[in-house]
This record gives structure tokens, sequence and C-alpha cells, in this order.
């Protein structure tokens, strides 16, 4: 469960990011995040894997209090929640494979244990032919799936996105959704900041939508609203 009490975030340089949200978010749901550019989306999706910290407020993701979360326990926490970005963030120099790997890596897992996993992972997102391929080598939407193969490797309870169809063509959006769909049926909870009207309109999820850093709206089985 993810629970925001309070919240507000302000930027070193003075912009008001976030101005007051509370929200609460079961294990197993899939929330979609949208609103327009500068709503305060990413803010409020980074603070959730401690990317960046509240100016006040309290977070708990999993019973754990971010705010009480010493730094050396950080690594744990980032264990437990995945992240999926728009980009991809895939390290040019490691094969497919290896990318996926590095993260079972700094946290220390035996390499049988990463061999069996990642290749697991790998069938999920139907790419274990890729697995030699260095990231130049892979469409867009591979790599997408190559990051969402990553982000699900150490079986966290939570999957954090930001805008993961962002550079992809619409076909290719929907082949990355269904691979979202398929982890959230494993019970994994799904958190997606996005501005794709197609597919927030058709998934019929909850959306919670943010402007000027407040909650505006959230519905269960929302729909994307009048932002571009
Ligand atoms: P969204 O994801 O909805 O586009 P963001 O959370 O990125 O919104 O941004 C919310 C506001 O905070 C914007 O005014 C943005 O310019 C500002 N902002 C975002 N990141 C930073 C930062 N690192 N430093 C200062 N201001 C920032
Ligand atoms: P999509 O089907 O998503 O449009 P592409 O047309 O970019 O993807 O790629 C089709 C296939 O060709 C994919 O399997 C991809 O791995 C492979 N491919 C694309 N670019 C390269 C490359 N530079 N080197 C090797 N294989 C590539």
């Amino acid at each position: 469960m993810i629970e925001m009490e309070k919240i507000f975030k302000t930027y070193p340089n003075g912009v008001v990011a976030i101005n007051g949200i509370d929200v609460k978010i079961n294990q197993g749901e899939f929330v979609y995040v949208v609103g327009p550019s500068g709503a305060g989306k990413s803010t409020f999706i980074k603070m959730m894997y401690r990317e960046e910290k509240p100016s006040s407020g309290k977070i708990v993701i999993n019973g754990v209090n971010l705010g009480k979360l010493k730094e050396s326990k950080v690594p744990y926490l980032r264990r437990s929640i995945g992240v999926v970005f728009q980009d991809f963030k895939l390290l040019p120099r490691l094969t497919v494979y290896e990318n996926v790997a590095f993260a079972m890596e700094v946290i220390g897992e035996n390499s049988k244990t990463i061999k069996k996993r990642v290749m697991e992972v790998l069938d999920l997102v139907q790419l274990k032919h890729k697995a030699r391929s260095f990231p130049d080598e892979l469409s867009g939407g591979e790599q997408q799936r190559i990051s969402l193969a990553r982000s699900i490797v150490n079986n966290p309870g939570v999957v954090i996105a930001d805008e993961p169809t962002g550079n992809l063509d619409p076909d290719t959006s929907w082949e990355i959704m269904n691979v979202f769909e398929e982890i959230n049926n494993r019970g994994t909870t799904v958190v997606m900041a996005t501005h794709n009207r197609e597919i927030v309109n058709t998934m019929k999820k909850r959306v919670i939508a943010v402007e000027d850093g407040k909650i505006v709206r959230d519905e269960a089985r929302g729909e994307y609203g009048i932002y571009d």
C-alpha cells in the first residue's frame, strides 16, 4: 500500500510542485496519473520511490515510513519498487541479459538465482531470443519491454512508470500496456503517469488527475479528461 498524507513539495528554486496531496493506493491497484504538463505528476510519483523528498508530509510505502528511512536502507526500498521511464534508461554497453541481471547483482543475489530469474522475466516480455543483443539493436518497443523486465526482476510489490509510452507508436504502446496489465494481474501495483488519452479511456482503471500540485479528480474507472 502507498499512503501519502498532507504532502507539500517546494523545489529549491521556489517552485511549489505539490501543494497538499492526500492519497491511498492499495496493493494490486492500477492507477493512471494524468494532468497538464507542469501539473506535478512526475514530482508526485518520484516521491513514491524517493527520487524526490517532500518538503513536508508523510509517505508510507508497504508499511515503511520514507521520512524515517535510513539512507543505508534505501536500496531495500528500491528493490521493492520497480521504475520504468519514457526513455528506457538501459545501459548501452551491457547486453539485454546484463541490463536485467544488473538489478539483481546490486542487491547481492547469487548468479544461479540471477540466471533463472532473468530468463523468466525475459520470457514474460517475450524477448528471450534477444538476451545477447545490445539496447541499440532493439526497436523502441523492445527496449521498453526490457526496461519492464528489469523493473520486475526483483519481484517488487509496486511498479511506477513515468510516461512509458511517450516515445512509442500507438501499436507498440498497446503491446507495452499488455505487459503492464499482465504484471498487474499477477498482483503488482502499477502507478503510471501518462498523456496517452486513448489508453486511459480504453483501460477504465483508477484515474488520479493532478493540476497545480493538487489532486482535482480521483475516479475508480476514470477517463483521461480535457488535457492535451
Ligand atoms: P509534470 O510531470 O506534471 O509535467 P513536474 O512534476 O515535472 O510536472 O513539475 C511540476 C512543477 O515543478 C513544474 O513547474 C516544474 O517546472 C517544476 N519542477 C520539476 N522538477 C523541478 C526541479 N528539479 N527543480 C525545480 N523545479 C522543478
Ligand atoms: P518495430 O517492429 O517495433 O517497428 P523495428 O522495425 O525497429 O521494430 O525492428 C524490427 C526488428 O529488427 C526487431 O526485432 C529489432 O530487434 C531488429 N532491429 C532493429 N534495429 C536493429 C539494429 N540496428 N540492429 C539489429 N537489429 C535491429
